[in-house]
């Protein structure tokens, strides 16, 4: 298919109300190349409001748990009836909600009724633009152990699509084993539309949110850091381990070396240009080397010392068993000569210490096992970390000069970060004087 053709997916609060649900359909319109849209279930008008997503879950444990469940039927049918008033629309939502309640009672089970949010929410917007309505269960299909059949599904949706100019697709969820529905995990519209637009190859896939743009640092430690306007898949993948949440895994990984930038966009900022997600960094882009600083606290550092391990076999094996067996996993480990150290989250590993230590001691007979608490993990990212000259140098001289002591530091063999383990009490200071220095100047 045409690659300037655009998957655009707007999230819950860009549909959660009429008012919301003209100014998405404003933003379709704007540029012809939007073709498909995905839409999410409305999402909550206010802090104390509830998405309708949450509500249909609700919904289902209360009929399955035999409890009244007719109020909040009524609650999902009034939150779609108010969008429809809004948008002075004709569309039969108590027909809409006769079928949830029919299914309710021929149990249907908890996918297919959550799955109703998005895809009644996708018939309003487009009946309201005058564009068809696809169901996301002729488009996507699950095979078995649950994942997606990719083949079957790229085949469908590229044959139906390349017959449409202009389609609504409910996000979120697609078709198990002919007439089943199956939801993907929480936030899940943006597997959606990163599918679609693998399928047709699309010029570009958007993600319209609400939440704010993707910064080089943590606003609530440096200020007003700046935006970053462009980011690679990789880069990404590395703000995601240290909790920032911009994209699902699933995302990622689907649209990773597609060749299919992704438009992460702010529904709230319409002519801000957004954060630019690709494969290589376009040539117009940025910014130093580093695209970001991004780190968290309450890491444990556990050091075992033996005498002679660097001629020992097999000692990884042993430890990593050790710390799998109770599902703790190793976040890093560094090997010095007679040293082997791991870093692990809390709060699982203090309540298993003591028998851990207790299993390294029969399996490996250390001289000594010791423990670091309140370690944070900061680490500077960006494509070509490894590589340039002079970046360690830099980023050891502005810890320095802030007066911080490091106790690790790791840099990743993939070349897209180096890892600095400080104390927590640093954490602050070390997140601002790299910013500084590696993003600012
Ligand atoms: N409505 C779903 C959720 O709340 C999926 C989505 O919004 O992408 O998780």
């Amino acid at each position: 298919m045409s690659n300037n053709v655009i998957v655009s997916k707007f999230g819950s609060i860009a549909l959660s109300t009429a008012e919301m649900v003209r100014k998405t359909a404003e933003i379709i319109m704007s540029d012809p190349s939007r073709r498909y849209v995905v839409a999410s279930a409305p999402g909550a008008r206010h802090a104390e409001d509830v998405k309708i997503t949450d509500m249909l879950f609700i919904l289902n444990s209360r009929y399955e748990n035999r409890e009244n469940f007719n109020e909040m039927l009524k609650r999902v049918r009034d939150r779609f009836a108010e969008i429809i008033q809004g948008l002075g629309i004709n569309f039969d939502i108590d027909a809409e909600i006769a079928v949830v309640k029919k299914n309710l009672f021929f149990g249907k089970g908890n996918d297919f009724i959550v799955s109703r949010g998005e895809y009644i929410m996708a018939k309003i917007l487009a009946e309201y633009l005058g564009w068809q309505f696809i169901d996301a269960a002729s488009l996507i299909f699950f095979g078995k152990e649950g994942r997606i059949d990719q083949e079957k599904t790229f085949t469908a949706t590229s044959r139906i699509l390349e017959k449409t100019e202009h389609a609504v697709i409910p996000g979120f969820y697609g078709s198990i084993g002919g007439t089943g529905i199956k939801l993907f995990p929480r936030g899940g519209g943006d597997t959606t539309a990163a599918v679609i637009s693998r399928a047709i190859n699309a010029g570009l896939c958007e993600k319209w949110t609400e939440t704010t743009k993707i910064y080089s640092a943590d606003p609530s430690i440096v200020g007003n850091p700046e935006v970053i306007r462009h980011i690679t898949y990789e880069e990404l993948k590395q703000l995601t381990y240290m909790g920032i949440n911009v994209l699902h895994e699933d995302v990622i990984l689907l649209m990773q070396n597609m060749g299919i930038p992704l438009g992460i966009r702010n529904i709230f900022d319409i002519d801000d240009e957004g954060t630019g997600v690709t494969d290589e960094l376009p040539p117009e882009s940025r910014r130093n080397v580093a695209a970001c600083i991004a780190g968290r606290r309450n890491y444990r550092i556990m050091h075992i010392e033996k005498f002679g391990l660097n001629r020992l076999t097999g000692i990884g094996q042993k430890v990593f068993g050790i710390f799998t067996e109770r599902n703790i996993s190793c976040e890093h480990y560094m090997s010095g000569i007679y040293r082997f150290s791991i870093v692990v989250k809390n709060p699982l590993f203090d309540l298993k210490r003591p028998e851990i230590i207790q299993a390294l001691n029969d399996a490996i007979h250390p001289e000594k096992i010791t423990v670091e608490k309140n370690l944070s993990l900061i680490t500077v990212v960006g494509q070509g970390m490894g590589t340039v000259k002079g970046i360690f140098a830099k980023i050891f001289d502005a810890i320095a000069e802030a007066g911080i002591k490091v106790r690790m530091i790791e840099q990743g063999s993939d070349d897209l970060n180096i890892i600095i383990g400080v104390y927590d009490d640093d954490y602050e200071n070390t997140v601002r004087a790299l910013y500084s220095a590696m993003i600012l100047s």
